[in-house]
C-alpha cells in the first residue's frame, strides 16, 4: 500500500516523512494510543467525495482519547475540517479511507497515562474493500475472549486492545475462516475482530448492548437507524447466546471497514439459507445508497469534500 504524500499532524499538513516517531515513543512501547476509521465515498453523478459521519466519528475519537486522560485543543468540527482538506490536497476522486491517530508522543520509559504530551495524526488513503467475501462470510467463534470494560474498556478504540483483536483474527485466518466472532466474559457474543455484529431472528433484529463489550460503533448507529426508520421492523439491544446465532435467519457484520458483510457460516453451521438473507441485502443496498449521498433524508450525514 503506497503512503499518502501528506498528513495533518499536530495541527498542520506536512509531508508525510516529516510526521516522525521514535522508537522510545510512549505509544509504540505501551499501547497508549486511541484511532479512528472513516471513509469517503466517490460519488460520480455529482462528482464529489461525502465523508460519512466525520463529526460522529471524531466524537468517538475524543471520547476515546478521554479514557486515556488526553487532552486536545480542538473540537471534532475541526478535526472534520482537516480531513476535508487532507482530501482535498491530494485531489482524491475515488473511495477513501481516514485514519486519525491520537498517541502519547513522549520518549520515555514508564507505563501511566498522567504526564504525558498527546499529538495527534490524521492519515487519508484510497481504499476498497476490507473483508473479500462481504456477500457471505464463513467465520468461527475465537477462542480468544473479548476484553471488557476493567480490562481495556472496548467502548473507545484504543491501539492498545486491537491485540486482543489481531490474535482473534490471525488464529480465524489461518484456520481457513474469513472472519471471527469473539465472546466477552459472561460468555456472550460480543462482536468481530473489527466490527459490531446483528442477527435477524423470527422477524426481530438484535445486536448486544454496549455494555457487552463492544466498540460503541457509528456504523452500529447507522443501521439501528435505517432498520426503525427505513425498515420499520423491531429491534432489540440485548445479549446474544453463540448458540442464537446458529438458528438465526440472518446474521451480519457491520462497520466502517466491513460495511455490511454478510455472515452464512458459523463454525461450518449453515445460516439461514447459507446465502446473504433478504433483510441483509435490502439494508446493504440502503446503506450503500445512503454513504454516496443519495438519499435526500439522510444527506446531512455525508459531507462533501469538493
Ligand atoms: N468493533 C470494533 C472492535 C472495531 O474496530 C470497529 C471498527 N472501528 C467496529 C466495531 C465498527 O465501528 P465503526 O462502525 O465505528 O467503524
Amino acid at each position: 500500500m503506497p503512503t499518502p504524500k501528506k498528513v495533518f499532524y499536530n495541527g498542520k499538513i506536512v509531508a508525510y516523512e516529516d510526521a516522525r516517531v521514535g522508537i522510545l515513543t510512549h505509544a509504540m512501547n505501551y499501547g497508549t494510543a486511541v484511532f479512528g476509521g472513516i471513509r469517503g465515498y466517490w460519488n460520480d453523478t455529482e462528482k464529489q467525495v461525502f465523508v460519512f459521519r466525520p463529526n460522529d466519528h471524531y466524537k468517538r475519537l475524543l471520547d476515546s482519547a478521554k479514557l486515556l486522560r488526553m487532552q486536545f485543543p480542538y473540537a471534532k468540527e475541526d478535526l472534520t475540517a482537516a480531513t476535508l482538506e487532507l482530501i482535498r490536497v491530494h485531489e482524491y476522486r475515488e473511495d477513501v479511507y481516514v485514519r486519525p491517530l491520537a498517541f502519547y508522543s513522549d520518549e520515555i520509559i514508564g507505563v501511566r497515562l498522567h504526564n504525558l504530551t498527546p499529538a495527534l495524526g490524521i492519515a487519508a488513503i484510497p481504499f476498497g474493500r476490507y473483508v473479500d467475501k462481504e456477500e457471505g462470510a464463513h467465520v468461527t467463534v475465537s477462542s480468544w475472549q473479548r476484553i471488557g470494560d476493567n480490562i481495556i474498556p472496548p467502548r473507545g478504540k484504543i491501539a492498545g486492545s486491537y491485540v486482543n483483536s489481531a490474535f482473534a483474527k490471525t488464529d480465524a485466518q489461518l484456520a481457513g475462516f474469513d472472519e471471527c466472532i469473539m465472546l466477552n466474559q459472561q460468555g456472550h457474543v460480543a462482536e468481530g475482530s473489527a466490527e459490531n455484529l446483528f442477527m435477524f431472528r423470527n422477524g426481530v433484529f438484535v445486536t448486544p448492548p454496549i455494555t457487552e463489550s463492544v466498540l460503541e460503533g457509528i456504523t452500529r448507529r447507522t443501521f439501528m437507524m435505517l432498520i426503525r426508520d427505513e425498515l420499520k421492523l423491531p429491534l432489540e439491544e440485548r445479549p446474544i447466546d453463540r448458540t442464537e446465532l446458529f438458528l438465526a435467519d440472518e446474521v451480519f457484520y457491520v462497520g466502517t471497514g466491513v460495511q455490511l458483510t454478510a455472515i452464512t457460516q458459523i463454525d461450518h453451521r449453515t445460516i439461514g439459507t447459507g446465502q446473504m438473507g433478504v433483510q441483509t441485502a435490502r439494508l446493504r443496498e440502503l446503506y450503500f445508497n445512503v454513504v454516496r449521498g443519495k438519499v435526500p433524508k439522510y444527506r446531512e450525514l455525508c459531507v462533501g469534500v469538493y
